[in-house]
């Protein structure tokens, strides 16, 4: 055949083969459109009649099971229960508590949060609700990147060079290891012991980086190191200005909880705030819950489940035990455990081997306490001096940490205002300590046996502005101090067993929501962590045939291993 008969073969084999590719992918597209189509149908005839759902916990992994039961399941609204202890739903970052001001947190990545964006893209934003959290947020994010200038500073305000991550080759060679090295090699390691004889890792640029962006101590849990190092490889190549940070318009309270909390009421889900749930009876062969037992205003009262009632607890919170101080009062730590730890014990002992090991998240305060400060001042000196000294305006500089700092202090000056309530010509920073009962480095105390006054003090010293501090204190109208004991809990060395699966074998209506229940593959402490529990724990339960958002698997894109790569050799 002549060659030019050869080449029109090939032409046209090759436009067939691609023909073929297009309509199969159509094909499968449309299958997959029936497919949903079919299980939406499904849902949409389900009757649920009286059946009822308990939910333990008003965290965002309650309010997260809850948004799914309404928006996926069509669970009726008006039959699902929020049972929360506290006075206001979304524990985690309460917004104003009676000290003033106080804020936990305001890491949110882009990457590595499948199923939270999803699940707020459907959620209406408080302020204009035509659009969603998802989009106000990443709207926000677009027009106020993070570009951090003062990564890391040494005790006087200096600014230390953080693109380097300071690396030796023995190191970069085991962290590249790690994304080849399987969970159940790690068990109960810590972090210490798997480098043990690497200390230098220690003293990198990277592990100060780490350990302050992620709250890990060289004691926490080294399966959690290595699901961080896989779950924000995106993040690798660009540690030192944070650029991969998506910051919210509000604190994360206002900006993802209350929207949540609105788009539940408008659905009449009904949340009971002031309500402790103190135990559960189950029966049976099977693990089903057939009885709460409640405590509200002083008096205990019983709910009976009825065949078919669903029960999802928040087995154990970080906000256990918590308790705040302020400008002249420490925060101090109740002792032992509380509502959330102290119920998944007892229940767990009923049944040893099904529902996990509470003792081994919440028997070592050392290692899993965690200190926050807030701090208000009256108009924009502090931030001012602050904002000199880094060159990052408010929202824009991300986590500031002091790599000499005896308490491991890290702060952030978030965009202004940042909390609703926050007068005008007030301004509010927040810093956080991953060791409050080491001894400061201005101040000779533990962290947590300081006032917030003695925390902003050591702050000042960090930041190199101890000859000004008599007069940026006077304008410090509030500092509250926050202590959780068991605020790093979930990342305690652990087995397999543990934390026990979200939803139990044996379990007939019991699933477990939150940091302590095993997600696989995810980093807890995460808001995709808890948001992934919930859609977990209701499309098992309730037999959604809906795809979870998977596990992004960065370590298998070829692209993202380069740019990594390009990250541990600077
Ligand atoms: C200090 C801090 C900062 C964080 N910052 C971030 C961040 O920036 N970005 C991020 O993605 N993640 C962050 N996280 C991680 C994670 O998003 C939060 O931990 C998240 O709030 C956990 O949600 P949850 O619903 O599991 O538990 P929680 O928020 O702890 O809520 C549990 C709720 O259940 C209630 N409760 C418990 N037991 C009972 C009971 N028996 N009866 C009645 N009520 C009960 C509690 O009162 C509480 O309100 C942070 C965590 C901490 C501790």
């Amino acid at each position: 055949m002549k060659k030019r008969h050869w080449k029109k073969l090939l032409v046209a084999g090759s436009a067939a083969v691609a023909t073929a590719a297009v309509v199969k992918k159509t094909y499968d597209d449309r299958q997959k459109i029936q497919r949903k189509r079919d299980v939406d149908a499904e849902i949409g005839r389900r009757v649920y009649g009286e059946r009822e759902a308990y939910i333990i916990g008003g965290g965002l992994a309650g309010l997260a099971a809850a948004a799914y039961l309404v928006r996926d399941c069509n669970f009726p609204g008006q039959n699902i229960h929020i049972l929360e202890s506290g006075p206001t739903v979304g524990a985690w970052n309460a917004g104003s508590g009676p000290q003033g001001i106080s804020n936990y947190g305001c890491l949110l990545f882009e990457c590595g949060h499948e199923n939270f964006w999803e699940l707020f893209s459907a959620i209406p934003s408080r302020i204009k609700p035509s659009r969603s959290v998802a989009e106000e947020i990443r709207n926000f994010a677009e027009s106020h990147p993070v570009y951090a200038k003062a990564r890391l500073m040494n005790r006087e305000g200096k600014i230390l060079d953080a693109a380097d991550m300071g690396f030796r080759n023995e190191e970069r060679k085991a962290l590249g290891m790690l994304l080849f090295t399987a969970e159940e090699d790690m068990e109960c390691k810590t972090i210490e012991e798997w480098f043990a004889d690497m200390p230098h890792f220690f003293e990198t640029g990277f592990w100060e980086i780490w350990q302050s962006a992620f709250g890990f101590r060289p004691e926490s849990a080294m399966v959690d190191f290595k699901r961080s190092f896989e779950r924000r490889l995106p993040e690798f190549g660009r540690l030192d200005t944070q650029e991969g940070m998506v910051c919210t318009p509000w604190n994360l309270h206002e900006s993802i909880l209350l929207p949540l909390k609105v788009y539940l009421e408008k659905r009449r889900v009904q949340i009971h705030t002031g309500v402790t749930v103190t135990d559960l009876d189950f029966t049976g062969q099977e693990i089903e819950v057939t009885r709460l037992y409640l405590h509200q205003n002083g008096k205990e009262q019983r709910v009976e489940l009825k065949a078919q009632d669903l029960c999802f607890l928040t087995n154990g919170s970080v906000m256990d035990h918590a308790a705040a101080g302020d400008l002249d009062k420490p925060a101090s730590g109740e002792e032992g455990l509380s509502e959330a730890g102290g119920l998944w014990k007892k229940i767990a002992d009923r049944i040893p081997g099904y529902l996990g090991n509470p003792e081994t998240f919440y028997s070592c305060k050392r290692d899993t306490a965690r200190q926050y400060i807030t701090v208000t001042c009256r108009g924009n000196n502090l931030l001012g001096e602050i904002g000199n000294i880094t060159g990052n305006v408010p929202g824009s500089g991300g986590f500031i940490s002091f790599r000499e700092s005896g308490w491991k202090l890290s702060i952030m000056v978030p965009f202004q205002p940042y909390f609703q309530k926050q007068s005008l010509g007030e301004t509010v920073f927040w810093g956080m300590g991953l060791m409050p009962e080491e001894t400061g480095t201005y101040i000779q105390k533990p962290m947590q046996d300081c006032t917030g006054r003695e925390i902003v003090m050591e702050i000042l010293g960090h930041l190199g502005l101890m000859e000004i501090q008599d007069e940026l204190m006077e304008t410090v109208i509030q500092a509250v101090p926050c202590l959780l004991p068991y605020g790093g809990a979930p990342y305690q060395p652990r087995s397999r067993e543990d934390r026990p699966p979200v939803v139990p074998e044996r379990a007939a209506n019991l699933a477990l929501i939150g940091s302590f229940a095993e997600v696989k593959e995810e980093l807890a402490l995460s808001a995709e962590y808890e948001v992934r529990s919930a859609r977990t724990a209701v499309y098992t339960l309730l037999k959604i045939d809906k795809e979870i958002a998977p596990v992004t698997p960065y370590k298998k894109d070829p692209m993202m291993l380069v740019k990594a790569l390009h990250g541990v050799y600077r």
